[in-house]
């Protein structure tokens, strides 16, 4: 009896030890090699939008991704500047002045109110004539005559655009332009479609735009000069990350570089940094936080990002030094 109980337990012994020796076997394989992942790009919002999940059924996944890109079209519907059947599209095109607005788009629009004030103005979603004046919205943006950035400074500036309540907002004859934000909003309702679909474990990038769910995730920034080098590599869980640069849109003139990110106080493209990251789990406020830092550079980044309770970020300026805020370096991958 007292051996076969001794069998039994070295029995079981033997299935412990070649269990967990299994499991420290297993978690030695790169976990990688073991996901699943199903990715899946569409051209949304003009830029490449890639969507994926890990580990998850198949059929699931395919029917989540399928919600999440109609998603990003639906808010590319209501916000681009482009898209002649967007609501900013039809606003910007049209001679009124007031406008009654669904309760998204003025809870949006709050929300930019409230990113304005924020970051002193560096974030300003009215300067769609300031961006045209340089010829961003077309395929030849050139530097424009001083009298014509001056006018554009005169019909800019979310200081002239009034929300009031009830969703009615009235403005002066500006262009709005949500280009720093649109896709940040656009990660964050991807993501909320995903999960509603019951996804755990995803990602979603919205041409540098990033957010993630789930377990961690490894992100790349890119190089501001290298092309298909990275900057740094992270690991994320359940953040945003957003990164605006100089090398996204721009031109050369005269030896100079010109990018489409704009100072609203001069009206002429904003030139103390290379690239911004931030990050934060909001994507909207990761977005357009990314586009006010690269306004007002390095220094005024680093106090605004550090006064932000859950924001960290990186700055890359003209000369190519960096600068980290103070908790940038946890998300960093040595
Ligand atoms: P991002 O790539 O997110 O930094 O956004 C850049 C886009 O935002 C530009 O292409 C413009 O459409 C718009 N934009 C440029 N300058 C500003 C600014 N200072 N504040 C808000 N939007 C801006
Ligand atoms: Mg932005």
């Amino acid at each position: 009896m007292m051996n076969v109980d001794k069998k039994k337990i070295a029995g079981y012994l033997l299935f412990i030890i070649v269990f967990f020796a299994a499991g420290i076997y297993l978690s030695d394989f790169s976990f990688e090699s073991r996901e699943k992942i199903i990715a899946r790009t569409q051209i949304l919002m003009g830029t490449v939008v890639e969507v994926r999940t890990r580990n998850e059924n198949e059929d699931r996944s395919n029917s989540a991704i399928n919600a999440a890109f109609k998603e990003i079209k639906r808010i590319d519907d209501l916000l681009s500047t482009y898209n002649s059947k967007s609501t900013i599209w039809k606003i910007n095109n049209s001679e009124k002045k007031k406008y009654i607005l669904s309760d998204e788009l003025f809870n949006f629009l709050l929300r930019c109110d409230s990113i304005w004030i924020l970051t002193e103005g560096a974030f300003d979603p009215a300067l769609g004539s300031l961006t045209k004046a340089w010829g961003f919205y077309s395929d030849t943006p050139s530097v424009p005559a001083q009298k014509i950035i001056d006018k554009a400074l005169l019909k800019s500036g979310w200081k002239s655009v009034r929300l009031i309540d009830k969703g009615i907002i009235e403005k002066e004859s500006l262009l709005l332009d949500f280009g720093a934000i649109a896709k940040g909003y656009a990660a964050d309702k991807a993501i909320e479609i995903l999960k509603s679909h019951g996804i755990k474990d995803a990602f979603v990038n919205l041409g540098g735009q990033i957010k993630v769910t789930g377990n961690s995730w490894t992100v790349g920034i890119k190089h501001p000069r290298v092309f298909n080098l990275l900057l740094a590599k992270l690991k994320i869980k359940n953040y945003s990350v957003s990164t605006s640069g100089d090398y996204e849109k721009f031109f050369f003139e005269q030896g100079e570089r010109y990018c489409h990110i704009i100072d609203p106080k001069t009206g002429y493209p904003a030139s103390k940094c290379k690239s911004v990251t931030v990050i934060n789990k909001d994507g909207m406020l990761a977005d357009a936080l990314s586009t006010a830092c690269f306004v007002l550079g390095p220094l005024d980044a680093m106090s605004l990002i550090n006064s932000i309770p859950g924001t960290e970020g990186l700055v890359v300026n003209s000369s190519g030094n960096w600068f980290m805020s103070n908790g940038f370096k946890k998300f960093l991958i040595k």
